[in-house]
């Protein structure tokens, strides 16, 4: 039924704040915004734009590092009133899940089942992501270390296609056969599709449609950036909280000091992990503080010492009868690496540490505040290697920025190999040079079997760097399957796919 209450809108003043995210890029249009409240409105918009061949893109909460959702013509589909949480099912034998609207934030849903003692794994930085498009974009977060990406939490998905269709999508349903084909029952049609054969590197990954050998249609949704469909209902999983927390931020003399640490401390939970004993050490959270994330980050808390050269943000869960061998264990490990202890930085407590995290938070926070004031895009690595290149990657990344002349630091989830380097242009001359950089450090990365995107995905700005990862038969099969979703070829354009590609 049409729904003549859909607020929609021509207005420059409501359609401008969409025009843009936290990547900063420039250039983007709309003629309308409408913000639908339900299934029938996202439909009903849906068949509009196919029949009139109007693109549109899929807004969430605009924090976003690529660009993704911001429009380049056409209508702006805003997931603002889509609805939030709708019910926390909590089990005493089962799986505990929350069956949730697209229009909630991290923030908010953490909060919702915290007050039922439980908890949604991933933990993006950037709390304000509204949860479906944290589905699009497969989000990743510190915690990823330890519980994996998105992709590894939602049971369930509720996706409107372009043509109307609606799909159910159950992770262990419409399961790919050998060959990697799967047959798609929507409420208006079914979709035969021929998954892609390119490989998925190993851990975080958030490069395009995602494909492995027997998956369900769920996992081709989750990662592929408003190209596909409209997110309008999401289950995902829940964990009971831990006991509590034993975090630090501690500071080390030396660059090279963190990184044995960072090694030492990964290694020691992954063996650890699976062994059942709670007082052993297994960090949920290893990030780094590059010397230059220290300096700016110097600027908004005098408490840093003057002589630190980079720092490990760390979090492990603590059971509250081991507590005590627990954190002997980490000063003892402190003590061994260099660690600047009397300088350094300990928190215990009941929730995870929401200072150090604000603290993390402040760095990609500084940098985009940073390149606003310059008027520069985005210039950021998300990047991950195998671990054997874990300290190739680290004199890479070291060796290509030193002496380069362009403002850069280093900082992120070392624990995943994946550490974001930010390039800080203050002019166009500037962000030439980073972009320079930036291509040599893809093609290392990419020799050495390495992901281009390991959680911001790909958006507009990441298309020719995808093309090099998969090659132009990949961006081929990917479009194959764009067009057979999304017959009218409206939904997200400009993201994951060159236009060459899908007008062919
Ligand atoms: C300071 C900072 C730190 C960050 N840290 C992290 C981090 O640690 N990990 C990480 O993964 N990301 C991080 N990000 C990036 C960003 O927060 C994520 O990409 C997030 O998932 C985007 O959510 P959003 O609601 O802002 O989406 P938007 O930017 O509005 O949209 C992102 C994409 O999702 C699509 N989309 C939105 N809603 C739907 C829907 N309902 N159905 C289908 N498609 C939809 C859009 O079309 C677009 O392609 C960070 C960003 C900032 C600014």
């Amino acid at each position: 039924m049409v729904n003549s209450n859909m607020l929609r809108s021509h207005d420059p003043n409501v359609i401008n704040p969409y025009l843009k995210d936290a990547s900063n890029l420039s250039g983007g249009y709309a003629d309308e915004v409408v913000f639908p409240e339900n299934e029938d409105d996202v439909i009903q918009i849906l068949d509009e734009a196919c029949r009139t061949r109007t693109p549109v893109t899929i807004a969430g909460n605009g924090t976003g590092l690529v660009g993704a959702r911001i429009p380049l013509g056409g209508i702006i589909l805003s997931t603002e009133k889509l609805g939030g949480l709708k019910e926390i099912h909590l089990s005493s034998t089962g799986h505990n899940y929350a069956v949730t609207g697209p229009a909630i934030t991290h923030k908010e849903l953490q909060k919702a089942v915290s007050l039922k003692g439980l908890l949604y794994p991933p933990d993006p930085t950037e709390q304000n992501a509204f949860i479906g498009a944290s589905v699009a974009t497969n989000a990743s977060g510190a915690r990823t270390f330890k519980y994996g990406s998105t992709r590894n939490w939602i049971r369930r998905l509720k996706v409107i296609l372009s043509t109307g269709d609606i799909l159910d999508l159950r992770r262990g349903e419409f399961v790919a056969n050998k060959k990697g084909h799967i047959a798609l029952k929507g409420s208006r049609n079914t979709f035969e599709l021929n998954l892609p054969q390119y490989p998925i590197p190993e851990g975080k990954h958030s490069c395009g449609y995602y494909v492995t050998p027997g998956m369900s249609a769920i996992d081709l949704f989750i990662g592929s950036e408003g190209t596909l469909g409209v997110f309008t209902e999401i289950e995902v999983e829940l964990i009971h909280k831990p006991e509590g927390y034993f975090s630090g931020i501690v500071f080390f003399g030396r660059e090279e000091d963190a990184w044995r640490f960072a090694d030492f401390i990964k290694n020691e939970s992954l063996k650890n992990r699976t062994s059942n004993i709670n007082d052993t050490i297994d960090a949920c959270v290893i990030e780094y503080f590059d010397c230059n994330s220290l300096k700016l980050l110097s600027s908004i808390n005098q408490q840093i010492p003057k002589n630190a050269m980079s720092a490990i943000f760390f979090e492990q869960e603590i059971h509250i009868k081991t507590k005590k061998k627990t954190t002997d264990k980490w000063f003892q490990i402190c003590r061994k690496f260099d660690v600047l202890l009397n300088k350094s930085w300990f928190c215990e407590s009941s929730n995870e540490n929401t200072e150090f995290r604000t603290f993390r938070y402040a760095i990609p926070s500084l940098v985009n505040k940073t390149l606003r004031q310059y008027n520069q895009a985005k210039l950021g690595t998300d990047f991950t290697v195998p671990h054997e290149h874990f300290f190739d990657m680290l004199e890479l990344y070291r060796s290509s920025l030193n002496n380069s002349g362009v403002k850069h630091c280093i900082f992120g989830h070392i624990a995943d190999n994946h550490l974001h380097v930010n390039l800080i242009p203050q002019n166009d001359r500037e962000a030439e040079k980073g972009w320079q950089i930036y291509k040599k450090l893809v093609k290392q990365v990419i020799g050495w079997g390495g992901t281009i995107s390991a959680e911001h995905g790909i958006g507009k700005i990441r298309k020719e760097y995808l093309l090099d990862m998969i090659g132009k038969s990949g961006m081929q099969e990917m479009a194959i399957i764009k067009k057979h979703l999304d017959p009218c070829k409206i939904l997200g354009r400009g993201n994951i796919i060159p236009e060459d590609y899908l007008n062919n």
